[in-house]
């Protein structure tokens, strides 16, 4: 683009045009949110924000450097220890968001002429990493595990010592549905790739305790050597994580640019993901509250023919044509005081716009029935 204002205002204009212009909204007091990721309902919890306040009085707001430097303190100790020792990994090690986890994350086991294999519908943060970790950045239809198996024996044919990773999200973030990690274990085992895992919608949710995906499936630690979890979901907070082996950790603090070169996530957030962890782990009602929204959410979508998609998951996303009939759609909720939001191309595939609706313990059951009431209303002016 010339830097000119008149390219400018062409290039905002033509996205105008496609109704694809994104924008920043402060979402209405009193609304009920359909769009967050606050699947358990703690993001407003009072522990968490006594545990942040608390810290705060004590530690100071800010971190005031680098993990390496001087910004490492007693919470973020306390939150790594006891992350790993719920997920029954070796070691954690945090960062300051899942966007920078998983470039920090690939970029320590994945290099130039090393391959990265990814999901298409894989998160933009996963996708960014590969770029960034200089590798050849292959990319197998959405779920087709026949494709990264086939992708990876050609490579493995050619590259017999190669470095080579499988990428995929636990729970696809705009779909909500889970990624064959039974096969995708397998196929990465058997062609020497490592396989990450970048579980940010499946942790605090799936499994008899919250464990994710993974737990979902009864799969084994090493059958996702690099797992990616993130603290701004389910846990209500903010920030996140890679847990692994401890010298595959360690490996990742010595090359993990994103983890090096950045100020410390603020203690007393990771007071607060300390004090989410806690309620994740003993108020499982939360994830029974939650899982019995879905069943009755997709029983009334079901009696009043709205269309799903297989999701078994808080994301349970309708899709619409059009990117203008998807905000129309989401504007109307508004003015009932629910809030959906659409979610249009780039973030989805061209022709797949959505209302991305995403439940949550925090919900009622008189939510959900308004929520499936109007969604009907709505889908038929
Ligand atoms: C939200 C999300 C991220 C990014 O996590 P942040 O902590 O918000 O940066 C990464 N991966 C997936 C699949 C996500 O949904």
């Amino acid at each position: 683009m010339r830097r000119t204002a008149e390219a400018l205002q062409a290039g905002l204009a033509a996205l105008d045009a496609q109704q694809l212009r994104r924008r920043v909204v402060i979402p209405p007091p009193g609304a009920i949110d359909f769009s967050s990721n606050d699947y358990l309902g703690l993001r407003r919890h009072p522990k968490l924000a006594e545990a942040m306040a608390a810290a705060a009085q004590i530690l100071g707001a800010g971190s005031g450097a680098a993990h390496l430097v001087t910004g490492h303190g007693p919470e973020h100790d306390a939150l790594e220890r006891e992350l790993a020792a719920w997920l029954g990994r070796e070691r954690v090690l945090l960062f300051s968001t899942g966007y920078m986890a998983n470039i920090g994350a690939l970029a320590a086991v994945v290099g130039r002429g090393d391959l990265v294999l990814q999901d298409r519908l894989n998160h933009a943060s996963l996708i960014d990493a590969g770029v960034l970790s200089r590798g050849r950045l292959q990319r197998y239809a959405h779920l087709d595990t026949a494709g990264a198996s086939d992708a990876l024996i050609q490579w493995r044919a050619d590259n017999l010592a190669g470095g080579a990773a499988i990428v995929t999200d636990g729970v696809f973030s705009m779909d909500g549905v889970l990624a064959p990690l039974p096969q995708l274990a397998q196929i990465a085992r058997g062609g020497g790739a490592w396989l990450l895992v970048d579980d940010a919608h499946g942790l605090g949710v799936l499994g008899a305790n919250g464990l994710g995906s993974l737990e979902h499936f009864g799969l084994r630690a090493d059958d996702a050597p690099l797992l990616v979890g993130t603290l701004g979901k389910a846990f209500g907070s903010f920030g996140a994580f890679v847990a692994g082996e401890r010298d595959l950790i360690d490996w990742v603090l010595q090359k993990a640019r994103t983890y090096i070169y950045t100020t410390a996530l603020p203690q007393p957030v990771a007071a607060a993901s300390r004090a989410a962890l806690q309620l994740v782990q003993t108020e499982g009602w939360r994830r029974e509250l939650l899982f019995s929204h879905i069943v009755r959410f997709r029983e009334r979508c079901a009696a009043a023919r709205i269309p799903l998609v297989e999701s078994t998951t808080p994301i349970q996303p309708l899709i619409l044509d059009d990117p203008g009939r998807a905000l129309k759609i989401s504007d109307w909720l508004l003015t009932h005081g629910l809030i959906v939001k659409a979610i249009r191309p780039p973030t989805v595939p061209a022709g797949s716009c959505r209302l991305r609706i995403t439940l949550s313990a925090a919900h009622r059951t008189e939510d959900i029935d308004r929520l499936t009431d109007l969604l009907s209303e709505g889908l038929r002016a």
